[in-house]
């Protein structure tokens, strides 16, 4: 535990990139330190800057409602975003804000080691994965780098601003159990 507390004293403390300018609290990230399941998402909103906690607003309800369907509570898996504080207006972090911020990801993913990543939306794709991603064309998919499974699907905010994309989030949720299931051998 030493290791996350130092961690998040770090998180709460940084002023690596000009996002700490602005922010009530930084957001590090919670949830199951020995999750399988970790949630990937850009950053934190309004809502998750006031509170110091990930997907607490109005998206953060839909993602727990979705895991919740899946028979997974949200005090199961881990969930973090890429940027650890909130940028202004909620604009996407620029690269240099992600690359600043990206060493703290990399900590919690080896503090935890989880089976399966879920990448929240494009942003979350394309700063852990990198490439040409893109989730109307990817999401559902497993890409495997150095033994754990990533999926890139859509973000809930998205899914709340076009609800015609819900199905095709429904159907990676469904995808993610049915493999939870069978890395577990049940
Ligand atoms: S976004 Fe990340 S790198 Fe930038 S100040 Fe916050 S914790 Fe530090």
């Amino acid at each position: 535990m030493q290791n996350w507390m130092a961690l998040f004293e770090e998180i709460h403390g940084c002023t690596r990139c000009p996002l700490c300018e602005a922010r009530i609290h930084a957001v590090p990230g919670e949830g199951n330190p020995f999750a399988e399941l970790m949630l990937i998402g850009e950053g934190p909103g309004a809502e998750e800057d006031r509170q110091g906690r990930p997907f607490v607003g109005a998206s953060g309800e839909l993602l727990t409602k979705y895991l919740h369907a899946i028979g997974i509570e949200r005090t199961e898996v881990y969930i973090a975003n890429i940027v650890k504080c909130r940028p202004p207006g909620n604009r996407t972090p620029t690269p240099a804000e992600a690359e600043a911020c990206l060493p703290y990801l990399r900590r919690q993913f080896v503090l935890i080691r989880p089976k399966i990543i879920m990448l929240l939306g494009g942003t979350a794709a394309k700063f852990t994965l990198g490439g040409d991603i893109r989730i109307r064309r990817d999401h559902g998919n497993w890409i495997e780098r150095k033994g754990t499974l990533f999926m890139v699907t859509f973000h809930p905010s998205a899914l709340l601003r076009d609800g015609s994309q819900k199905k095709l989030a429904w159907q990676d949720f469904t995808t993610v159990r049915d493999k939870l299931k069978e890395l577990r051998g049940a």
